[in-house]
């Protein structure tokens, strides 16, 4: 069993962190809100009065926070982990972030003797809480199997991908996928509604077939339902395509269709619906055609 610092208690890191305890680690917490800290305290944790003083006490330092600056401050900014951590020790950061930044970190870390990793997860919060996340790594063969037991506890799929920022690519592979995927099913009912279908019939009519996925199955109840409440926020999503574009610049890749999905995200947060399910990008599609998703008054 391990001592483990976690640095970042919100929607994610919090059930997290619940996994880590009752799979017998010792856990050592901090996040800039005191009443999350409270909270996963309540789970078992001890609370740190910084990220450093949790890095101090810990073999292993698990990060989970918003995006690439927070995980900057955080890690290599005053009274961060890097300044409490052990040489010897490693830094897991499973926020999803830049690949760049991922890289960037590690590279902070490395020149003062700590190893680190990039985690990046799938799954939400409730896979979080059921411990199913599927977790996308990037790092070290050597320094990944030593944590790997530890990232079992809180996922059902642990995989390596590459050196470290592949965890991140990884995840944005993934991201782009998923946005793209509720593009096109919003773009097809908005089209089968518009034409006076009951959208379940064509939901139903399709989803055994080669457009069926993961996505329409989860997603399109949903849209159909006239349910966004988050699951995954549109503005989390947003922040994913925009470090898939900054990636795929730094490579010189284009990716027309991340790139449009990204100006609807972008349009959707304008109009205050940052904190919807990702699903809601649907409505920007139903907007342009003057169309709801939903079955006919008399179905
Ligand atoms: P969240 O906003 O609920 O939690 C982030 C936490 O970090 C907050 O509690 C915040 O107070 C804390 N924080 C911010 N800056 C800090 C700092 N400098 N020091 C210490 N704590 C700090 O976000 P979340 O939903 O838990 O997501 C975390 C990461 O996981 C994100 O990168 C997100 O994209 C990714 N992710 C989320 C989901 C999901 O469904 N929510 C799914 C997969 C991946």
């Amino acid at each position: 069993m391990s001592n483990i610092g976690f640095v970042g208690l919100g929607i994610m890191g919090a059930p997290m962190c619940r996994n880590l305890l009752k799979a017998g680690h010792s856990l050592v917490v901090f996040d800039i809100v005191p009443a999350l800290v409270e909270r996963v305290v309540g789970y078992g944790a001890t609370a740190a009065a910084s990220a450093s003083a949790a890095a101090a006490k810990s073999d292993i330092v698990i990060t989970m926070l918003p995006d690439g600056p927070e995980v900057e401050q955080a890690v290599l900014g005053p009274a961060g982990v890097l300044e409490g951590a052990r040489a010897g020790a490693t830094v897991v950061d499973m926020s999803s972030i830049s690949p760049l930044v991922a890289q960037k970190v590690g590279a902070a870390c490395a020149a003062k003797g700590v190893r680190f990793v990039d985690a990046p997860v799938s799954g939400g919060e409730p896979k979080a809480i059921d411990a199913t996340l599927a977790i996308m790594a990037g790092g070290d063969e050597a320094v990944f199997n030593e944590v790997a037991p530890i990232l079992q506890a809180m996922g059902s799929s642990v995989t390596l991908t590459g050196p470290v920022g592949a965890g991140n690519v990884t995840k944005l592979a993934n991201q782009i996928m998923v946005a793209c995927n509720i593009a096109a099913m919003g773009e097809a009912l908005v089209l089968a509604t518009k034409a006076g279908l009951d959208p379940n019939v064509v939901f139903n009519a399709v989803t055994g077939g080669l457009a069926g996925s993961t996505v329409l199955n989860a997603k399109a109840p949903m849209v159909i339902g006239r349910n966004f409440k988050p699951g995954f926020r549109i503005r989390l999503h947003q922040k994913d395509l925009r470090n898939a574009l900054l990636a795929a610049e730094s490579m010189k890749v284009g990716l027309p269709l991340t790139s449009s999905v990204q100006q609807m995200l972008m349009a959707l947060m304008n109009d205050g619906k940052g904190d919807l399910d990702h699903s809601a990008i649907v409505t920007f599609i139903e907007e342009m055609a003057g169309t709801e998703v939903k079955p006919p008054a008399s179905a």
